[in-house]
């Protein structure tokens, strides 16, 4: 099996390890790229961001690796953006495309901190409508799509990341399920992969990956694309369960997956 992880974070943001660290981990577990994705600058996320500052010195710290390391194992030098960073992305190798708050009058409410921060959110803006709030979620991901014409489209359900732990919504709810097929229904124009996540997994929130059995299902059935990432944070989850997706892939109904050569001759094209 072909091991590689494109959504990682570093001591740049919120991940455990440096660059070198993980980079070391990464060719002892025999992956053949690394890809960095550290968070895209966000006034309100100075707290998991890198800064604007530190982006520079990530950007000059990850290509000396490259070269430092170019026998062994390829490296990229991506970035997870987000809808509502507004820094130019275009010197990166790719984009992940994602979404963490949902915008509110005079703020945003932050879906995968806490599960604290989203419950006590989604009262405060939403009238305690969970329902509410995924669809202004899901509302949101073309839109990120539209904007930031990214590479991969990270962590598709974030929204439900407590969820499985905490019951704040059914996800069964015919309103939940309209919702992310919505979305589905316009992503999927677009040809860019999913990535199935195990972010999640490997923090013990969720047992399965980012997006959810029915949401990859309809992704295969429409013909959409996938890729595995493992939005690492710490160097010994790289490639967090990425043998089981296989079969959960082809459970899913996909005869195929991307890798990072798609992804970079895609965007070369
Ligand atoms: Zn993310
Ligand atoms: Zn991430």
């Amino acid at each position: 099996m072909i091991l590689e992880d494109l959504h990682t974070h570093t001591t740049y943001c919120d991940g455990n390890d440096t660059p070198e660290d993980m980079v070391k981990e990464a060719i002892k577990k025999g992956l053949l790229t690394i890809g960095f994705s550290g968070h895209v600058y966000l006034r309100h996320g100075e707290d998991y961001c890198m800064s604007r500052e530190n982006t520079k010195k990530y950007f000059e710290e990850i290509h000396s690796l490259k070269e430092k390391y170019k026998d062994q194992i390829t490296i990229l030098c991506g970035i997870e953006d987000d809808l509502y960073s507004v820094e130019d992305t275009s010197m990166f190798d790719y984009v992940i495309g994602s979404v963490h708050d949902i915008r509110v009058d005079g703020g945003y409410v932050t879906i995968d901190n806490t599960p604290e921060i989203f419950e006590q959110g989604v009262k405060k803006h939403f009238d305690g409508d969970f329902y509410t709030a995924c669809e202004k979620y899901f509302e949101s991901l073309p839109e990120c799509m539209r904007q930031k014409k990214p590479d991969i489209i990270g962590h598709f359900d974030l929204v439900s990341k407590f969820n499985e732990k905490c019951n704040f919504f059914d996800e069964n709810h015919p309103r939940y399920i309209k919702a992310w097929q919505k979305a589905l229904d316009e992503l999927l124009t677009f040809g860019i992969p999913f990535e199935i996540n195990t972010g999640a997994m490997s923090r013990q929130w969720r047992t399965g990956p980012y997006p959810a059995k029915p949401m990859l299902e309809y992704i295969a059935k429409h013909g959409g694309k996938i890729i595995f990432n493992g939005d690492t944070h710490a160097k010994e989850n790289l490639c967090y369960k990425h043998e089981e997706l296989e079969k959960l892939a082809k459970d899913a109904g996909f005869t195929k997956r991307c890798y990072a050569y798609d992804i970079l001759n895609r965007k070369n094209k």
